[in-house]
This record gives C-alpha cells, structure tokens and sequence, in this order.
C-alpha cells in the first residue's frame, strides 16, 4: 500500500510501499478514505514531541471503510447463552464507516483509566505517533477507539472532526458557561469550536495573526462577534479563552484580555515557552490550564452534537502523495479551515 513515512526529526515525509496492515484480535482492518492532517504532526516533524519508534505512518484524523476480516467475524457480541443462534452483527458491522481519532489504545486499569480520565493514561498508545496512522492506504486501529462517522458528513468533510472538533470540543468545555469567548488562533480547531460556541450562545471573539485578514473574515462568517489580530485587543472583556496557536506569548496577550475569574485554555499539545508576566495579569482568579487528547466519552458526545448545530468543515483536499505539500501549507497558514489527504 502507499503510504508517507516519517522516519526522523527535519525530513519531508517519505512515500513508501508498505505491506497491508494485519488486524490483531481486537482492531479493525480499515480502507482510509481521508486523513486529515494537525497541527500535532507538524509537532512531530520538528519534534517538539517525540516519536519513539521510527519509521511511523502519520495521520490521526482517520475517516475509513471498515473491510470484513477476521477481527470481526469473531465480533465482539456473541451468540445469546441458551438461546436460538443468531449472529449479532458486530459492533464494526453496524458502523461501515468510522473515524480514529489520535487516543489509540489505553491501559484501563491505571489511576486516571479507572477515574474517566484516560486521556492522561501514562500507557496510552496515540494514533500516528505509536500506532501507524492515517496518511496510508490501509491501517488497522482498535475497534474500542473507532467512532460512528454522523451521517450525512462527507469523508473530507468529516476528517477534521477528529482531532481539530474533539479537542477543541473538550477545550470548550474548559470554559464552563463563559459567554463571551476568545479563540486565539483561527485554523481548524478554532473554525470548528467557533460553530459550536455559537450554537450554544456564546459570543465569540476571533484572535488571528496580525493582518491575516482571510482568516478575520472566515471568522466573521461563522458568527464571529469581533476579529482582528493579536495586537489588537477584544472589544470586551472576555470570560474564557481557548489558545489554539503554539505561541506561548499569547498566554499573557490572553490574560490582558480576561475578566476577573476567567480562564485561558490551552489546546496545544505544544507551546512556545511562555514569556513572563506580571502576577497582576493572573491575579482576580484568572487561571491558565491545559488540554491534553481526548477520552471516548468526549468523542461520542461531540460526535452526536456535530450533526445537530451542524458544524460545517471548511476543507482543502490534497492527494496522498502531497502530505508534505499539506504540512507546508498549514506552517505557512496558505489555507483556512483544515487540510485533508485522499489516498
Ligand atoms: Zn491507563
Ligand atoms: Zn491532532
């Protein structure tokens, strides 16, 4: 199968020819039909976060078809004891198409497994980084961690969900009922959480790079209240605001921003380091904390909300082969919304 391969710290992803995954008991074999492509996996290829065990397939934003294999024959639903035997379709074929998000496997029995916090298993396998991912033909993925596609959602369309949705999703939901919401950085994620805020009643407040006027008028059509660059300050005191951008110096540039008792959430998984700032800046029980992955609680319940706001994508689609071409794109900020690959 084709696939694009990182292989160390500073390369271009490298295309290769891989032989089709095999499904361990328990994973699903799945014929991807669009990845799409994170700010994480730039992260990767600079490593600001690490990969341990070279060459991997990116790509943790999987939408695939699941193929029949053994793995589900097996399914997970056996015949009822004592009863007439009939064959329960498995869970994978009740769901043709699922999505992988970048939580690929957890231990289950760790402290934060045990207490709904997963997303901080120290054992955790991610997608794309410990696991090969998306940006191939083929992948294999553990049917525990695959989630329904809500119908009606595009292949690319229903790519960025994934990752940009899921973890701007549980970011939100860092900002308790704040109102009037900041969402630093304008790229998927934020074009997403944008949608959702509003439908909620939010008011949101869009902070781009100075200048970056595509990304102030995307903004403005998604129900944006106010956008402008990050030398500019809100109209209004925000209650909450999310940073999507790698920038640590946005940290204070939020803080200026918050009302009292306000926090500012970090969604990255990497940041800039953070310039120092004055107490004053923190000080009225302002708080700053960070978001790491995702549970599967946090996926199913945003994937049932994405078809009733309905969150709508903004997507530029690239062949396969141009996964470099993708991740240029997105360092340099050439598009809005996300970048999908199409094998
Ligand atoms: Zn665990
Ligand atoms: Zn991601």
């Amino acid at each position: 199968m084709r696939a694009m391969v990182f292989d160390r710290v500073g390369a271009r992803l490298r295309a290769a020819d891989l032989p089709r995954p095999e499904p361990a008991p328990g994973q699903l074999l799945l014929k991807v039909r669009a990845c799409g492509v994170c700010r994480t996996d730039l992260h990767l290829l600079d490593g600001e976060v690490a990969i341990a065990n070279p060459p991997r397939v990116l790509g943790h934003q999987i939408v695939a078809s699941v193929e029949h294999g053994k793995a589900f024959d097996e399914g997970p639903a056996g015949p009822v004891p004592g009863g007439p035997r009939v064959e329960e379709p498995s869970r994978a074929e009740r769901q043709p198409r699922v999505g992988v998000p970048w939580l690929g496997w957890t231990c289950g029995i760790c402290g934060y497994c045990r207490s709904g916090r997963e997303n901080l298993c120290p054992n955790a396998k991610f997608t794309g980084r410990d696991i090969d991912g998306g940006m191939a033909e083929w992948a294999v993925a553990d049917e525990r961690y695959c989630f329904a596609i809500p119908e009606g959602y595009p292949d690319e369309q229903a790519a960025p969900l994934l990752c940009a949705g899921l973890i701007g999703w549980r970011s939100l939901r860092m900002c308790g009922d704040a109102k009037r919401l900041g969402l630093y950085g304008f790229g998927a994620a934020a074009h997403i959480i944008a949608q959702v805020a509003r439908w909620q009643g939010r008011e949101v407040y869009a902070i781009t790079r100075p200048g970056d006027e595509a990304a102030q008028s995307f903004a403005m059509e998604l129900g944006a209240s106010w956008a402008g660059g990050s030398d500019e300050s809100p109209p209004t005191e925000l209650e909450a605001a999310i940073i999507f951008a790698p920038d640590g110096a946005l940290i204070p540039t939020a803080l200026r921003a918050l009302a009292p008792g306000g926090t500012v959430v970090c969604g990255g998984i990497h940041m800039s380091d953070i310039p120092s700032f004055p107490y004053e800046l923190l000080w009225h029980e302002r708080s700053i904390r960070s978001v790491a992955n995702l549970t599967r609680a946090d996926a199913s319940e945003f994937l049932r909300i994405v078809p009733e706001v309905p969150v709508k994508t903004h997507v530029t689609i690239y062949p396969l082969e141009q996964a470099n071409e993708a991740l240029a794109d997105l360092r340099a900020g050439r598009f809005t919304g996300a970048a999908v690959l199409v094998p």
